[in-house]
């Protein structure tokens, strides 16, 4: 099954052929300041399945406190971030599902494997029941 995405403007577009190896949500800083929101929604992608189909995406490099580099793609018209790499997250590409065709219901009924960076959670969002709730990564 394909499944498509892409940033605000439709510069960028991305596909993938894979079921999500995890679904994590995490509340850590970064995300908040990249997503403007309170935590991103997170689709591990293996990288074999997933492909650029349109655009060129802009990639910002940070080190985190692990010392690994995050890198991060966003689109260079409209600064949707589309998704991000890193050692430490394997040969997966960390989809934003926000960014997703259709963003709204795959997150609705998606199943999460864990919650990271629970030590940053804003007090008014509740843990999700059954989920695993990791304090950092
Ligand atoms: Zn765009
Ligand atoms: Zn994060």
């Amino acid at each position: 099954m394909l499944t498509y995405g892409g940033c605000l403007c439709g510069s960028i577009r991305y596909k993938y052929s894979a079921e999500p190896t995890a679904k994590v949500l995490c509340h850590c800083s970064d995300c908040r300041k990249i997503s403007g929101s309170n935590y991103s929604v997170n689709f591990l992608i293996p990288e074999a399945a997933f492909q650029v189909t349109s655009g060129t995406p802009k990639v910002f490099g940070k080190v985190a406190d692990s010392g690994d580099t995050i890198n991060s793609y966003f689109c260079g018209d409209c600064g949707s971030m589309m998704w991000r790499e890193s050692a430490n997250c394997g040969p997966n590409k960390v989809v934003k599902a926000g960014t997703l065709d259709g963003g709204g219901e795959i997150i609705s009924a998606a199943v999460f494997d864990a919650e990271v960076f629970t030590r940053s959670r804003v007090d008014w969002v509740q843990p999700l029941i059954g989920v695993s709730q990791r304090v950092s990564e």
